[in-house]
Formats: structure tokens, sequence, C-alpha cells
């Protein structure tokens, strides 16, 4: 007597290859910073994958400063712009998202008296973020990677690490989950982060 339900999950599982495709480029973050082919509320599957959390560290410092260039004079390392996007876990875009980025610099090294490599800035309209910054460098015991914390308004904190495809020490990093691997390159990487 009643329809069977079936969820967004199963409608999108059973489709063609093409539009999972659609799906995917749409909310993975593979599209390079080209927002105009990304809809306002791009399809995605049914969000069940909120980012991972992983843990702090020792060098998580409160009270960094807003600004989206971490880039000042003396900070040493190859520049690098990680973009992407807050999205909920309907994968819709969260503005006004905060994102603090804490890392070491080019040669490993954090800094804990002051707040080099280290700045918090807030989605935009379209739940966009765009982060300039350096390539951090290896220190011992871990893997190439960058903290941030993400929260969207009045939301929980959400404290991750965003990791470097090809990067020999991922394999031996026991934090290193590939889920948290960056699209791109070691100039320009993009992440999207989906908060409950
Ligand atoms: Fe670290």
């Amino acid at each position: 007597m009643e329809e069977p339900r079936i969820s967004r999950r199963h409608l999108i599982g059973g489709a063609a290859a093409v539009p999972i495709v659609a799906a995917l480029a749409a909310c993975g973050g593979d599209d390079d910073g080209a927002a105009t082919t990304s809809a306002a509320t791009p399809a995605c599957d049914d969000g069940d994958e909120v980012t991972q959390e992983q843990t702090e560290g020792p060098y998580f410092k409160p009270d960094s400063p807003e600004r989206s260039s971490l880039i000042e004079s003396g900070v040493r390392g190859s520049r690098l712009v990680v973009a992407g996007r807050v999205l909920d876990t309907d994968c819709r875009p969260v503005r006004r998202a905060l994102l603090d980025f804490w890392q070491a610099d080019g040669d490993g090294e954090y800094d804990l008296e002051g707040f080099r490599l280290r700045g918090h800035q807030f989605t935009d309209g379209r739940g966009r973020f765009r982060l300039e910054t350096v390539v951090p460098g290896l220190y011992p015991g871990r893997t190439r990677h960058i903290h941030v914390k993400a929260q969207r308004p009045h939301g929980e904190v959400l404290t991750t690490q965003l990791y470097f495809r090809d990067e020999p020490g991922n394999a031996s990093d026991g934090l290193f989950d590939p889920a948290l691997l960056m699209a791109g390159n070691r100039r320009n990487a993009r992440f999207d982060f989906v908060l409950t």
C-alpha cells in the first residue's frame, strides 16, 4: 500500500555513470576553483562524509589574526594556494564559516612566539575560502600537513589536518588519512570541508 521510500543515495547510486561523475565533480572539488561551473547548490551524495577529525597537535595557538594570506616578510617556503569550500551535509555552501589555519614553515618550524603562518578567515557568500601560504616543511615524525579548525556559525569546532598527494611520508605517518588529501598539487591545492 505504501510506496517504498527511495533515498537520494539510492537514486544517485542507481543512476548512470555520467550523473555520478558530475556529482563527484561538483562536490569533490577537483574543478580547480572554477566556481562558474559549480551550481550554488551542487549535486552531491547524501553527505554522510563529514570531514574527518584529527588531533590538534601541540602547536595550536588561539587568537590568530584574521587574514587569508599568511605570506609576510621572513616567511620561508614556496608559495601555495589552498582553495575550496565549506559545505553542509546536504552539500549546501556554508557562508561565514570560520577556518583557522596553522602550519610549519618551509623549514618545518612552527612559530610559537608570534603568529607567523597562523591565521583565520571566513568563507564568502558561496562558502568559498582561499588561503595563500607556503608549502609546510617536514619535521620529525610527521608527513607534510596543514592544521585547521573549521566551524560553521554557532556550530561545533572541527579540528583536522590536510595532506598532500604523492608525499613519501604519507605511508609512514600514523596520523595520515587519505580522506584528508588535498586535490591539485603543491602550488594550487583544493579541499572542500563538510561540516554537520
Ligand atoms: Fe603539525
